[in-house]
């Protein structure tokens, strides 16, 4: 007897600003594949809701969890922890049900390493002067917050050919999220 398909391991990675979450929650809701809702150590920016956006946690909280096994992946990320519970994401897709990791690079390397099947798509701006402006309008984040993002940005770019399975360039949003969900409906090959 065969055991049941497991569901895939699903990142999507890019920078801050490149307009991940509108991709993220698009794919949310046309596919039946569900979130992993991270754990941070940095504070909820207004209108973020505790268990849906993140697990708002303390420092010391996140370290306890980390150190205690029950954290898949983590980084530092703007001077604050993220990480992906454990125990959700695998029971998961031990159910058979595909599950989306909105993370960055580091974070994104670990998961490569323990999972290479993990499917990855990592979401880019049509430029880095395009990102720059869309960190501005969104107006929630410092200009020094603005420029330490944006040099992650650059060094995030320069990585994603090698770590990722597929480039999405975000120009067009719903173009955008029309070949993020292609990929993940995509049959694979048969080896
Ligand atoms: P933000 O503070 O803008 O919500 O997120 C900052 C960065 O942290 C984003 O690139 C986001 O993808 C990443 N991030 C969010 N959750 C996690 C996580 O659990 N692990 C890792 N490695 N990165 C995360």
């Amino acid at each position: 007897m065969n055991a049941s398909p497991k569901g895939r391991l699903i990142v999507i990675s890019g920078p801050s600003g490149v307009g991940k979450s509108s991709i993220v929650d698009a794919v949310l809701a046309r596919t039946d594949a569900r979130f992993s809702v991270s754990a941070t150590t940095r504070e909820p920016r207004p209108g973020e809701v505790e268990g849906s956006d993140y697990a708002f946690l303390t420092r010391d909280e996140f370290i306890a969890r980390r150190d205690g096994g029950d954290i898949l992946e983590w980084a530092e990320y703007g001077g604050n922890l993220y990480g992906t519970p454990r125990d959700a994401v695998l029971a998961l897709i031990d159910a058979g049900i595909d599950v989306i990791l909105d993370i960055e690079n580091e974070g994104a390397k670990q998961i490569r390493a323990a999972y290479p099947e993990a499917l990855m798509v990592f979401v880019r701006p049509p430029g880095i002067e395009d990102l720059a402006r869309r960190l501005k309008r969104r107006g929630d984040t410092s200009q020094a917050d603005v420029e330490r993002r944006l040099g992650v940005a650059g060094l995030q770019m320069a990585e994603a050919d090698t770590l990722y399975d597929h480039v999405v360039v975000n120009d067009d949003l719903a173009d955008a999220i029309t070949e993020v969900i292609g990929i993940l409906n995509k049959v694979p090959d048969q080896p």
